[in-house]
C-alpha cells in the first residue's frame, strides 16, 4: 500500500506500512503529516534527569538488566534526602523535569513515594516531578491494598500532573508473557492510563520493540493506544525505543540490536497511524544521534530529553552523554529550529542560529 492516504489508517493499512511501504515514501508522507499537527518548523527538547529510587525488583523482567536482588552488592534503595541531593546540582538549569522511576521494590511504600516527591519538589519551584509508570502504580496498589485510582489520586494530591508512559513494552499479552511474565497485562496498563487521564493527568506512551514481537503485535499496540486516545485525548506524545540486549536474560534469544532503519520506519508509521497524538519523539538517546536525527525527518517533532542522569540503559552497557548545546546543534543540522520545552510541551525558549 502507498503511504499516501487521507482517511484514518486501518489495522491492515498499518501492517502494510510496517511490512512493505518504501521507506523513503513513508518518511516523506509522515513528515508531511507531522506538519499537519505541528505547523512550525520547530523540534523540541526537554532538560530532564532520570534518577531511580531503587533497583531492587521482585518482577524481574527478562528484557531488563537494571534490576537487582536485595542482597546484591550493587543493590540500591535511596532515601528521600539522597534523591534530593542528586537533583540539587541540576536545579540551576531552570525548568528541569525529574523523570522518577524505580523497580518494583516491596520495601518502598506509598509514604516513601510521597516523601520522594516532596523532597524533590523542595529543591526548587522550577523542578517538575514526572513520576511512576502504570506497572509501578499497579505494584504500589497491590502493596498498599488500594486501587490504582486511589494511588493516582494520592499522587494528584501531591501536585503531580504528568506521568511517564513506561512499562508498555508491547501492548499484547503474548509478547508480555514472554518478555515480562510477572508484569501487568496490556489491559491493566491501558486501564491505569485511562484512569489517570480521567483524573486529569497528561501522559506519554512508549513502545519497546526489536525483540520477540511480530509486526501484527506492533499494529495491535498502536491501534490500542489510538483507541484510548480517542476516548481521553490526554496522551501528549508517543515514544518508541528499541530493545538493548546487553546483560539481560532475553539477550540469549535476541543478541543483536535492531537496525536504525527499523526505528525510523516505526517513527514514520506511528506518525501516520497515531493521528490523534500531538507529538512523536525521536530520541538521540535511546537509538543514536544519527538515527534520532533521521527520525526527525520521518514525522517526529520532539527530540526527547537531555537525560542528565540515566541508569536503566546504562546497565545494558549502552551509554550516551549529551549537552544542551549539542542537542541544539543536532536539531539545527536536521533543518529545524530547536526549542526547549517543559513536560506539558510549552515552549520555554527557542534557539535561532
Ligand atoms: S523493567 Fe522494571 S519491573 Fe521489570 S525488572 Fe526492570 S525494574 Fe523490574
Amino acid at each position: 500500500m502507498s503511504p499516501h492516504k487521507r482517511s484514518r489508517y486501518s489495522e491492515s493499512d498499518c501492517l502494510e506500512l510496517l511490512k512493505d511501504a518504501p521507506l523513503g515514501e513513508l518518511m516523506s508522507e509522515a513528515h508531511a503529516a507531522r506538519f499537519v499537527r505541528q505547523q512550525e518548523n520547530v523540534v523540541t527538547f526537554l532538560v530532564d534527569t532520570n534518577p531511580n529510587y531503587s533497583n531492587i525488583c521482585s518482577t524481574r523482567c527478562r528484557f531488563c538488566a537494571f534490576w537487582r536482588h536485595e542482597d546484591d552488592p550493587d543493590a540500591e534503595r535511596l532515601s528521600a534526602e539522597e534523591l534530593a541531593s542528586r537533583i540539587r546540582p541540576v536545579a540551576e538549569l531552570g525548568k528541569v523535569t525529574v523523570l522518577l522511576q524505580g523497580a518494583h521494590d516491596p520495601d518502598v511504600s506509598l509514604k516513601d513515594w510521597i516523601e520522594y516527591i516532596r523532597a524533590i519538589q523542595a529543591v526548587g519551584s522550577d523542578i517538575h516531578v514526572h513520576p511512576f509508570s502504570p506497572p509501578e502504580i499497579l505494584f504500589m496498589a497491590q502493596q498498599e491494598n488500594k486501587s490504582a485510582k486511589e494511588i493516582l489520586e494520592a499522587l494528584w494530591d501531591e501536585g503531580i500532573r504528568t506521568m511517564p508512559g513506561g512499562g508498555a513494552e508491547v501492548l499484547c499479552d503474548r509478547v508480555r508473557s514472554e518478555i515480562a511474565p510477572a508484569k501487568c497485562s496490556a489491559d491493566a496498563w491501558l486501564s491505569v492510563m485511562e484512569q489517570a487521564h480521567n483524573i486529569g493527568y497528561l501522559t506519554t506512551a512508549t513502545l519497546m520493540f526489536g525483540h520477540l514481537e511480530k509486526d501484527e503485535e506492533i499494529v495491535e499496540h498502536l491501534i490500542r493506544l489510538r483507541d484510548l486516545q480517542d476516548r481521553t485525548g490526554r496522551f501528549l506524545s508517543f515514544i518508541p525505543w528499541s530493545f538493548k540486549p546487553g546483560h539481560s536474560a532475553l539477550s540469549e534469544l535476541v543478541p543483536d540490536r535492531t537496525h536504525p532503519a527499523r526505528y525510523v520506519r516505526i517513527i514514520a508509521v506511528a506518525r501516520l497511524v497515531l493521528d490523534n497524538f500531538p507529538h512523536v519523539q525521536s530520541s538521540w538517546f535511546s537509538e543514536s544521534e544519527t538515527a534520532g536525527s533521521l527520525g526527525l525527518l520521518a514525522g517526529a517533532d520532539d527530540f526527547g530529553g537531555i537525560l542528565l542522569e540515566e541508569n536503566v540503559l546504562r546497565t545494558t552497557g549502552y551509554q550516551r552523554q549529551m549537552t544542551i548545546e549539542k542537542v541544539i546543534e543536532l536539531i539545527r543540522r536536521s533543518g529545524f529550529l530547536p526549542a526547549r520545552r517543559d513536560s506539558f510541551f510549552n515552549i520555554l525558549e527557542t534557539y535561532p542560529s
